[in-house]
Formats: C-alpha cells, sequence, structure tokens
C-alpha cells in the first residue's frame, strides 16, 4: 500500500486538478478555494485577496511571489492562521480553518506550522537553543525532550556548535538558521517561510535557500513568500499573485537556485 501511494504521488504530479482528487490518499497540506479577505476601515473596504485557489500537497516546495501591494502579506496571514478568510474555505492538512476558535487556531500554529520571517523574530535574551525549545514549550515537551529536540534541529540545520550563543553574537545568516531550527522542531505539516531572505546579504540567503531546499529534499513541505524572481527560483513550484489573484502557476522540475 505505501509503495503504491508513492508512485501516485509521483503521477499526480501530471495529472490535471480533477484527477488528483481521486486518486490522493492523504489531504493536501494547503487547500485555498476562492478565498477572499476584505479589510474594512470605516466605510472604507479593501479587497487584498480577491478569490484565490489552489492546492499545495506533501512535500511541495512552493513560492508564492508578487510585487508589492499583490496581497502577500495578507495570503501569509491567512495560510499561517494568524487571520481567518472573510469567504472562501482554506483547510491545513484537511482541517477547515474557518470554522476554528482563537484557542484552536493558536494549537494549529503550534503543531502543524513552523514559521520563519524576514527578521528572524528570535528572543534576544535567550541561546540559540532556548529559543528554538520554545515552541516545544507551548506544546507541553518535556524539559530533557524539548532539549534533545532543540539540539537535533540545530545539528540538521548545520549550527550546533552555537547552540550557547545568543541572537546578538550570530550573523544574520546563523540566526536565520537558528529560525529554521526552530520552525523545524515541532515537526510540522508546513514550513511557511516570509521573505526570509530579505534581510540577508546575498551569500547568506544562498544558503538559507539552500537549506530549505535540502528540507524539502528530506520531504518537507515548504511554502516562501517573496518578492523577488531570484528567491522565488529556488522553489520547484512559483504560484505568482498580483492585485490579490494568482496569475500564474509554474512548476520546474528542480529550483534553478541550487
Ligand atoms: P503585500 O504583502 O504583497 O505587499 P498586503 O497583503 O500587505 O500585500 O496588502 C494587499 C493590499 O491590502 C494593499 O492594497 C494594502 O494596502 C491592503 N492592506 C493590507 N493590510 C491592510 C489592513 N490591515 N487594512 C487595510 N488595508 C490593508
Ligand atoms: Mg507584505
Amino acid at each position: 500500500m505505501e509503495r503504491h501511494a508513492s508512485a501516485l504521488a509521483d503521477d499526480t504530479q501530471q495529472l490535471p486538478l480533477h484527477d488528483t482528487r481521486e486518486v490522493r490518499l492523504t489531504p493536501p497540506v494547503i487547500e485555498l478555494n476562492d478565498v477572499r479577505k476584505v479589510y474594512k476601515s470605516g466605510i472604507l473596504e479593501v479587497e487584498a485577496v480577491r478569490g484565490v485557489s489552489a492546492t499545495i500537497d506533501e512535500g511541495e516546495f512552493v513560492a508564492i511571489m508578487g510585487p508589492s501591494g499583490s496581497g502577500k502579506s495578507t495570503l501569509m496571514h491567512i495560510i499561517g492562521c494568524l487571520d481567518v478568510p472573510t469567504s472562501g474555505l482554506y483547510r491545513l492538512a484537511g482541517q477547515d480553518v474557518g470554522s476554528m476558535s482563537e484557542v484552536e487556531l493558536a494549537q494549529v500554529r503550534n503543531r502543524r506550522i513552523g514559521f520563519v520571517f524576514q527578521q528572524y523574530n528570535l528572543l534576544p535574551s535567550m541561546s540559540a537553543w532556548r529559543n528554538v525549545e520554545l515552541p516545544l514549550t507551548y506544546a507541553s515537551v518535556e524539559k530533557a525532550e524539548r532539549r534533545r529536540r532543540a539540539m537535533e534541529a540545530l545539528d540538521r540545520v548545520g549550527i550546533a556548535g552555537h547552540a550557547e550563543h545568543r541572537p546578538g553574537e550570530m550573523s544574520g545568516g546563523q540566526q536565520q538558521r537558528v529560525a529554521v531550527a526552530r520552525a523545524l522542531v515541532t515537526n510540522p505539516d508546513l514550513i511557511l517561510c516570509d521573505e526570509p531572505t530579505g534581510a540577508l546579504d546575498t551569500v547568506a540567503a544562498h544558503e538559507v535557500l539552500s537549506l530549505l531546499s535540502e528540507l524539502n529534499e528530506s520531504g518537507r513541505t515548504v511554502v516562501l513568500i517573496t518578492h523577488e524572481a531570484d528567491v522565488a527560483a529556488g522553489a520547484k513550484r512559483i504560484l505568482r499573485i498580483r492585485d490579490g489573484l494568482f496569475v500564474d502557476d509554474n512548476r520546474t522540475e528542480e529550483g534553478v537556485a541550487r
């Protein structure tokens, strides 16, 4: 059955959407169906996301790319369960997010999603491994197990030697590796990156992109949000967003930036 499933997973890449649904054995990681987001302030309404639909399967590496103001952050907040759509359906790993309470959303964020932000968002007073273990604290994992898993995640991103260093004692690239380790440590369904290379020099940016590619090669589902074509080129599929709509969905055999 397992073998059968992986054979089908390879085939689904080439099949049209209605066929992939018939053969799918696990739910997609992300399913967006006519998702809209309207911001209201007083009498003003801004429709930031105007009806986007897409399916992202387990093991994909997808870039969502678009210019400033195209709706990337709005969509990232929805995909990351930081906000809910005004209308339309969003399922994360088969779960309907739109109907969840604040508490349920917080749990889903903690358990199912690893976030990587442009500015790393590490706590400056804590060492690298303490930062990495933090999501496990919220998930009520025992102390010894937290330490073990934090060290394993730091090792995975090639920075175990800096476990006791605070963010201020590390370069931007090293800090972003710590942030990636923190995103990995809960073993999430999805790693969601918002302009992860935006604060890095070219060399460090390339290293972080290579790391994301490596994680994807080992089976992680990665969604990367960016305005830069160079960065998006590291992904295996590029969804272009413009004026709140997906205008293009391109798959490549492998990311060209690697
Ligand atoms: P991007 O991240 O691609 O720059 P955003 O999702 O931030 O795009 O914004 C999309 C559109 O929605 C823009 O026109 C922006 O001005 C508007 N917008 C974003 N956030 C808000 C908000 N909280 N209230 C009102 N309008 C917003
Ligand atoms: Mg933005």
